[in-house]
């Protein structure tokens, strides 16, 4: 989910730690093994800073790590999307807003062609 304040557009989605480099980290990741810095005690992170430098993972890549990787690469060059955008053969990407006004970032994987709306993927 995308929260604006002011002027400053944050995302709970990642977390930003202690390190003057790859500080961007993943919800699901709850310390940064270099700084040890605690995801609960750190500030959202910048969603333009997510977008620009993508997120540290530490740790396999999952399928879904995977998509929401992509998803940043494609948001990077394609700041003004509306809507739903196709990322490649595999995912599909949709922005929309949700019941309290949030803008929220969602990949679905597609499947012959078509949507997989039960697969949703929370990116921003
Ligand atoms: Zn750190």
């Amino acid at each position: 989910m995308i929260e604006s304040m002011d002027d400053i557009e944050l995302t709970d989605k990642y977390w930003d730690c202690e390190c003057e480099k790859d500080y961007i980290h993943l919800h699901l990741q709850e310390s940064c093994p270099v700084c040890k810095a605690e995801s609960e005690d750190q500030p959202d992170s910048r969603v333009p800073e997510v977008i620009k430098n993508g997120f540290v993972m530490f740790g396999e890549e999952t399928a879904e790590t995977k998509a929401k990787r992509l998803a940043l690469a494609w948001l990077k060059n394609n700041l003004n999307i509306d809507e739903w955008a196709s990322l490649n053969d595999e995912f599909d990407l949709n922005v929309y807003m949700d019941d309290n006004g949030n803008k929220r970032v969602t990949v679905f994987s597609a499947v012959n062609g078509e949507t997989d709306l039960e697969s949703s993927i929370e990116v921003l």
